[in-house]
């Protein structure tokens, strides 16, 4: 079936989403609908989406229950093909949807198609995945018996996603939950619900079955708090704020499901004295200011040998003042906005805050109101020198275009510099040293380790996720995503007794 968005065309041709449920796109059961707006101008309307409430949480999660009974015991090879299609499709709109990205969420349009086309390689990669063995075959103490394991799916998962990756972090929760058989009801961020959309879309026209993809959106309380809370959702996958994330815990504990969680980081990059100045100042811009700093693998915190900190300072310095911010939709544009007007100006409270406090601040922090930025979520990419790595700048996510320097002397300071957060999501280090690279790699207390490249560069098939408080000890991506969205079968077919030629003692356990 192809089912198209409920798209009511308003007086101002502002277009109107539905929620995806048992295959149809549907309003809100009360009708009501939030405005999306584009960071970058608030007079720019993307659109009206679902302001959902537990009603259409409940019938996303009847759906889905519904589907798990025979989506759950199909064949994978056949979830493979769906996969497949839908990346077929998602690739043929890579344009729109970078575009339609950058617009709704306000990173770049290269960063967009970038995400979108990361996307695509995602569904594809599961699409493999489900073809792979399902469990492992075992000796056993009778020759004849047939001794397996075989990974199940889980039932009803949650996938609930923030705004910073719309389309990429749902693309990596989904596809493995489907690709193993699970069913799933799918709360995006509120910011970010046309990317959500985009996606169900496409895997709905490769010919989902109905009920197997639900997408409900709306606010947390009023779609977050009743999905969570209902008992026929089995398994949660949340990525976004570490509050969130502990009540999601606390929960998931209380109720037995089964929860993956990926939270925040103060990721360090770490430049020594040998390495080579130029490549390393690349990275570590990059990867503080891409996405204006929105990312959980972002580097907030350049802890550099004080050999060359002041030489490395100054070079961060001009290249962050000299980096262009601005509408996304503009190719010229290398920095776009926050995610909101709050994030905006949360963010350069807290420059103000630290620059107050005595910190010495280098560059940007304040607020851009000019020509074409008068009505947008924009901040000028800030750093900092000098930072006291246990000031609030050296330990708290600030999630935004926001970089400290931290002077160290060596490698061993730098790692007990980078270790001593709450975080361990990514680090990198810049060294033309490989015994140095080996230490760091052992010694660093981070889930994705890299040297000389940016912290948050991620392939999809290897497994992604942090140490202590950005994870809960689980992975995504990966292989690493079938322990998650599976759980393991374990099964003896022994022979009858009258054709079991030597019966072996198997022992019991409790
Ligand atoms: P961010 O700061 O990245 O928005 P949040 O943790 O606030 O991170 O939100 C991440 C996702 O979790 C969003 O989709 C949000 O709507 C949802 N969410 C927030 N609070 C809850 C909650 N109590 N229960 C379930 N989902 C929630």
């Amino acid at each position: 079936m192809v089912a198209a968005p409920t798209r009511a065309e308003t007086g101002g041709g502002v277009q109107t989403f539905g929620n995806y449920i048992a295959g149809e796109w549907r309003p809100a059961a009360t009708g009501e609908t939030l405005e999306n707006r584009s960071p970058s101008n608030r007079d720019d309307l993307v659109g009206l989406f679902a302001a959902s409430g537990p009603d259409d949480v409940r019938a996303a999660v009847d759906a889905a229950a519904e589907a798990f009974e025979t989506w759950g015991k199909g064949s994978p090879i056949a979830r493979a093909n769906i996969l497949h299609k839908a990346a077929n499709i998602l690739e043929g709109r890579i344009e729109q949807i970078g575009r339609e990205l950058a617009r709704e969420e306000g990173k770049t349009l290269k960063e967009g198609i970038g995400e979108t086309t990361r996307s695509v390689q995602i569904l594809r990669y599961y699409a493999g995945e489900a073809q792979q063995p399902t469990g492992e075959h075992y000796p056993s103490v009778n020759p004849l018996t047939l001794l397996y394991t075989v990974h199940e799916p889980l039932g009803v998962c949650a996938v609930i996603t923030p705004w910073n990756f719309p389309i990429a972090i749902p693309a990596w929760k989904i596809a493995p939950a489907l690709a193993f058989g699970n069913t799933v009801v799918f709360k995006p961020a509120s910011q970010t619900p046309l990317c959500a959309v985009r996606l169900v879309e496409a895997l709905a026209e490769a010919g989902l079955p109905p009920g197997v993809l639900n997408l409900v959106t709306g606010r947390a309380g009023s779609v977050g708090d009743p999905l969570v809370n209902d008992e026929r959702v089995v398994a949660i996958s949340f990525t976004g704020s570490n509050e969130v994330g502990a009540s999601l815990r606390k929960l998931a504990g209380e109720r037995g499901a089964k929860i993956q969680l990926e939270l925040g980081g103060k990721n360090p990059a770490i430049v020594l004295a040998d390495a080579d100045m130029d490549h390393a100042l690349m990275h570590v811009v990059n990867g503080a200011m891409m996405s204006t700093g929105q990312k959980c693998t972002a580097t907030s915190r350049a802890i550099v040998d004080r050999r060359v900190a002041g030489e490395f300072t100054e070079m961060l310095s001009k290249k962050i003042t000299a980096l262009r911010v601005g509408d996304p939709l503009d190719p010229e544009t290398q920095i776009g906005p926050l995610i909101d007007e709050a994030a905006a100006e949360r963010v350069a409270g807290e420059v103000q805050q630290a620059k107050d406090q005595g910190v010495s601040l280098l560059a940007g922090g304040e607020r851009l109101r000019d020509g074409g930025r008068k009505n947008g979520a924009f901040v000028a990419p800030a750093l900092f020198a000098e930072v006291d790595p246990s000031s609030r700048m050296g330990q708290e996510e600030l999630f935004g275009p926001v970089l400290g320097v931290i002077p160290v002397d060596g490698l061993d300071e730098a790692l007990a510099v980078a270790n001593k957060v709450r975080y361990g999501l990514s680090a990198s280090l810049f060294t033309r040293d490989l015994s140095t690279a080996l230490l760091f790699a052992q010694g660093i207390q981070a889930g994705i380790v890299h040297v000389n490249s940016e912290t948050a560069g991620a392939e999809p098939q290897v497994p992604f996720g942090g140490m202590k408080g950005s994870s809960s000890y689980s992975r995504e991506q990966g292989k690493a995503a079938r322990e998650f969205y599976t759980q393991m079968k374990t099964v003896y077919i022994d022979l009858p007794p009258a054709e079991q030629p030597s019966p072996g003692g198997r022992g019991s356990l409790a």
